[in-house]
């Protein structure tokens, strides 16, 4: 397979090809053209003239229905998106189907609600009327990761586009498949030439595109090393920046909870996508009444997940790569002398799991909350466990690491959760529940070094708009 940049509504192949590789056997399933600095430069050009163009003149009604258009497509080709999505990141197959339909879901919300999405009228002075209007930015960059790539550009792209703005959109190396195919479903879908382009590269392409000085605002996803980079070119270019960094997520399980919910809903939110989420609950903390009990039932469910290559649709699939494969490996490494290692810590060696980047769900307990292995975000399926005693404890261990952007509270105290919800610093509280199945209506984002900007539901929209004031005064007989 071939997969082109697409620049000005047409596809782009180049001379210098990179390969996406199936990370479950280490085949090669594509040859990725790889954009040149002049290729970005054209894409954004493109977005500029489109900027001017029947985009914004369109009006946020037909914007809207050419996203809901878009979203139906993706929806059509949901089984042929998904098995590409699978292949290309290793996640199984019924988690690649939710991504297709979460994605379709984006689209079709920012385009359905788009229309209602308006400025405000301000009191003032009598002779004066003054309201604001929301104006897209212009040409908005998208630098997404290799995760979720569909589901987390549909997240960007979609309340960026309704909202007006044109857009260049540089996928992860590793997954660069998907975002060409909603490029070419866009176009089908009647979106104008030069609203939404794809470059496609490593980490130079997307400096390339964060840096431009044709941008208005970028959006990035991803690690925070990368995060600083492109906060700080977007601060050369004096543009705001949307930052989702990660995070290590705390479930926080106390001695009154349901068991029955949380147990199951722990487990998944770690293994989910081989822990290669930015809201892995990655931490539990559990009080000491039911900490023996919770251990041993999540050992139990670890070692009873089913592990392989993603289109066959097992619990657990690959990592991205083998680099990820070997940075968890490290981490865990560095936590086996303080922590107590429960079950996994291997990567499988035998039979075909040895050809893919796989690695054993693995737990650890008696981690000590500022260690390394709690504090650093390892991306892979490692749950590590912190008992306490007091709930001010918990929330000493919940809020003290760089990051927040996700927390759950698993508890039938009213009271209890509510302060929790009031005292986590994070962009997204949980009581009894985790991730709300994907929550494309509500705000997303993190605080600390998790991030800055609110993804999803209307805050979205919001974020890739701003304000105009304006004032007029009356003069004369009507005033
Ligand atoms: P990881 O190291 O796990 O791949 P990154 O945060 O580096 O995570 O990658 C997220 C996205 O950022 C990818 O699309 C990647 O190509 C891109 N990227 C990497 N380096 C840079 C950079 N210096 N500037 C802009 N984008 C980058």
């Amino acid at each position: 397979m071939i997969v082109p940049a697409f620049i000005d509504g047409a596809e782009l192949a180049s001379d210098s090809v990179f390969n996406s590789v199936d990370p479950a056997t280490g085949e090669v399933i594509a040859k990725v053209s790889r954009s040149s600095v002049a290729d970005v430069d054209r894409a954004v050009a493109a977005a500029r003239a489109a900027t001017q163009g029947v985009w914004r003149a369109m009006g946020a009604r037909e914007r809207g229905l050419v996203l809901r258009r878009l979203a139906s497509l993706i929806e059509r080709d949901a089984a042929r998106l998904a098995e590409l999505e699978s292949r290309d990141v290793g996640k199984p197959l019924a988690q690649a189907k939710a991504d297709v339909a979460v994605a379709a879901r984006y689209f079709d919300f920012y385009g359905s609600v788009v229309g209602a999405f308006h400025g405000e009228t301000l009191p003032s002075a009598d002779d004066l009327t003054v309201y604001t209007r929301r104006e897209p930015f212009g040409v908005t960059a998208h630098i997404t990761p290799w995760n979720y790539p569909l589901q987390i550009s549909a997240r960007t792209l979609a309340p960026a586009l309704a909202a007006g703005n044109c857009a260049v959109h540089k996928p992860a190396e590793d997954t660069p498949i998907t975002a060409i195919e909603v490029a070419r479903l866009a176009r089908e879908a009647g979106m104008p030439d030069g609203v939404l382009n794809v470059v496609q590269g490593p980490g130079d392409v997307g400096a390339a595109l964060a840096g431009h000085a044709g941008i208005d605002h970028v959006s990035f996803t991803g690690s925070v090393a990368t995060g600083r980079l492109v906060a700080a070119a977007a601060a050369t270019n004096v543009i705001p920046s949307t930052l989702e960094l990660g995070g290590k997520s705390p479930n926080i399980v106390f001695n009154d909870a349901d068991l029955e919910l949380a147990i199951p809903t722990v487990v998944n939110s770690i293994i989910q996508n081989a822990g290669q989420t930015c809201v892995a609950g990655a931490r539990l903390l559990v009080q000491s009444g039911v900490h023996g009990t919770v251990v041993t039932e999540i050992v139990r469910r670890f070692e009873a997940l089913t592990i392989g290559r993603g289109l066959d649709d097992p619990d657990l699939g690959p990592l991205v790569n083998r680099r990820q494969q070997q940075q968890v490996a490290t981490l865990v490494a560095g936590a086996r002398g303080s922590a107590k290692l429960l079950t996994g810590g291997e990567t499988p060696t035998e039979g075909d799991l040895a050809a893919g980047s796989f690695y054993l769900p693995t737990l650890f307990d008696e981690v000590a909350p500022d260690s390394p292995i709690a504090q650093d975000e390892v991306f892979g399926p490692v749950l590590v466990v912190t008992p306490f005693h007091e709930d001010t404890e918990a929330l000493r261990y919940a809020n003290g690491t760089d990051y927040g952007l996700v927390a759950a509270v698993w508890t039938n105290d009213l009271n209890r959760a509510n302060r929790f919800a009031r005292d986590l610093h994070s962009g997204q509280v949980f009581v009894n529940t985790y991730g709300a199945g994907g929550g494309v209506e509500l705000p997303f984002g993190g605080v600390k070094r998790s991030g800055h900007g609110r993804e999803k539901g209307f805050e979205a929209l919001a974020g890739y708009t701003q304000s105009k004031t304006v004032a007029i005064r009356f003069s004369g007989s009507d005033r």
